[in-house]
């Protein structure tokens, strides 16, 4: 009887222990380690794009899909301090903190990217809108659109708004150089 009395203790013990665990995982990807830069395209179908990202990646990556404004990942993007934003899918550098600004629209902002060889742009005629696509050079990811002349007190007047979730965010101070023979860690 005692024992059937412990176990049940234990039990109740792991499952609050279970219950406590925090569920709340940061929905942009951060990593301690600056990623090797690829020298040439990414090239990859969607089947194995679909391997690499999230459902909620792939779908604004490769179907230039919108994240929902002032959501989970807005919010962690206006706590995150100085460092380097990479292409989830590709790991271009695209964006630094030094550009980032508050436009307040919800989605992260940046007045310039932060490797312009990395960023290319192309006309949105989607959803009755002239809009400008910004997409990345190397593997072609629908990043977000860039909106220029609206008054903000910037250096270019510019702001690319970024979908965060395409964004694979390296603190400043915490990055190493990736080791090419080293598995990249995953977080
Ligand atoms: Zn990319």
């Amino acid at each position: 009887m005692r024992a059937i009395y412990t176990t049940l203790a234990l039990l109740s013990l792991a499952f609050t222990s279970c219950q406590a665990e925090p569920s709340d995982k940061k929905p942009m990807e951060t990593s301690k380690e600056t990623p090797e830069q690829p020298s040439d395209k990414v090239v990859k179908t969607d089947e194995e794009w679909k391997k690499v990202l999230t459902p909620e990646q792939y779908r604004v990556a490769r179907q230039a899909g919108t994240e929902r404004p002032n959501g989970a990942v807005y919010k962690q993007f206006k706590q995150q301090g100085a460092g380097t934003y990479y292409c989830v899918g590709c790991n271009a550098k695209l964006f630094s903190s030094k550009e980032k600004f508050d436009a307040r629209c919800g989605w992260p902002s940046f007045y310039d990217p932060a490797n312009a060889k990395n960023v290319k742009t192309k006309q949105d005629l989607s959803g009755g809108m002239i809009r400008t696509e910004v997409i990345c050079a190397k593997c072609d990811a629908h990043l977000g659109h860039v909106f220029e002349g609206e008054g903000f007190n910037t250096p270019t007047d510019k702001r690319y708004c970024i979908n965060g979730i395409v964004l694979k965010f390296v603190p400043k101070g915490e990055e190493k150089k990736a080791e090419t023979k080293e598995e990249s860690k995953k977080e």
